[in-house]
């Protein structure tokens, strides 16, 4: 009796330190695992290559969804149509557009209403916009060009056409000729590897883009795919209003003179990652559907992809005039 008195203390001190040292144990195995997390994401923005990497094993779809609808979060339901389509990244949200321009049978600027409506609300988390600048004053433009897609990410596929393909093709003409008028000319990719949305939109910024010009190819994903044609471009007039919305005028009605393809009309959109987050006038062009036999044999010919290119130059040119 008298001994099981005695020990009784000695058990609870006993019991008390065990689960101290259960506590204090956790508590620093937690703060290890913390410290290796952070540690790991820090070294992912040290070392761009390692992030692709893990991004692309976490992310096919390149986040840019996540972006936009943290910063949409009005629009929701109109960036989740724009991204359904699956091919993979932001880009051209190709079925969606086109279906809903198709359904509301006017396929150009006239529709402009939904989109102005939302392009008002929303922007309460951005951060300031970037004004207008003159322009015309700037003596050595650079250019930022943009070959949507690359890499594992086709953009849209017709049988064995790539868009990421073609967006180069038409980009590597368009640089010449600019570079042979005297611009700097940046490209967000020189080769076939993904690039993520927002690498694109930093690559800008590193080069201090005065301009930015993203190419696109669009698809039609229905029974009218022959029927549906034509060139869309797309811009935000967040950052430098004035001068997207006129950059984005002037390609888009020199590209659809030159080429004679159906004009489906210049978009103020607020969901596409490179037209929103660059701080530089910038437009998405869909230069045609891959969707379309006739069309598409278009895009794939030299000359076709010569029109585009130098409509593009000649709108680059006026817009620094
Ligand atoms: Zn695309």
């Amino acid at each position: 009796m008298r001994k099981k008195k005695i020990n009784k203390p000695f058990l609870y001190t006993l019991i008390a330190l065990a689960i101290m040292f259960v506590f204090v144990g956790g508590f620093y195995i937690s703060r290890s695992f913390i410290e290796t997390t952070v540690w790991s994401n820090e070294s992912t923005e040290d070392n761009p290559a390692q992030g692709r990497i893990s991004m692309d094993i976490t992310d096919g779809n390149s986040g840019s969804e996540e972006i936009i609808s943290e910063k949409n979060p009005d629009q929701e339901s109109n960036s989740e149509e724009a991204f359904a389509d699956g091919t993979g990244e932001e880009g051209d949200n190709p079925v969606g557009t086109s279906e809903n321009q198709e359904g509301n049978a006017t396929g150009s600027a006239g529709q402009t209403d939904n989109t102005e409506g939302q392009s008002s609300s929303g922007h309460e988390d951005w951060p300031d916009p970037v004004p207008d600048k003159d322009y015309s004053a700037i003596e050595h433009p650079v250019v930022m060009l943009d070959p949507g897609h690359g890499g594992i990410d086709n953009g849209c596929v017709s049988g064995d056409v790539l868009e990421k393909d073609v967006n180069y093709d038409i980009t590597l003409k368009l640089k010449n000729l600019l570079v042979n008028r005297g611009y700097e000319v940046v490209l967000t990719r020189t080769e076939d590897v993904k690039v993520f949305l927002e690498e694109r939109v930093q690559a800008s910024f590193d080069c201090n883009a005065d301009i930015f010009v993203s190419i696109h190819q669009n698809l039609y994903d229905g029974a009218e795919a022959e029927s549906v044609n034509g060139i869309e471009s797309y811009y935000n007039s967040y950052n430098s209003p004035k001068g997207s919305k006129r950059l984005a005028n002037l390609i888009h009605s020199k590209v659809v003179a030159n080429t004679e393809a159906r004009d489906r009309g210049v978009q103020e959109v607020n969901d596409l990652v490179v037209v929103i987050k660059t701080t530089c006038p910038s437009i998405l062009i869909e230069t045609g559907f891959l969707s379309n036999t006739a069309e598409r044999n278009r895009l794939l010919s030299e000359d076709y992809q010569e029109k585009i290119a130098s409509g593009i130059a000649d709108a680059i040119d006026e817009f620094f005039r």
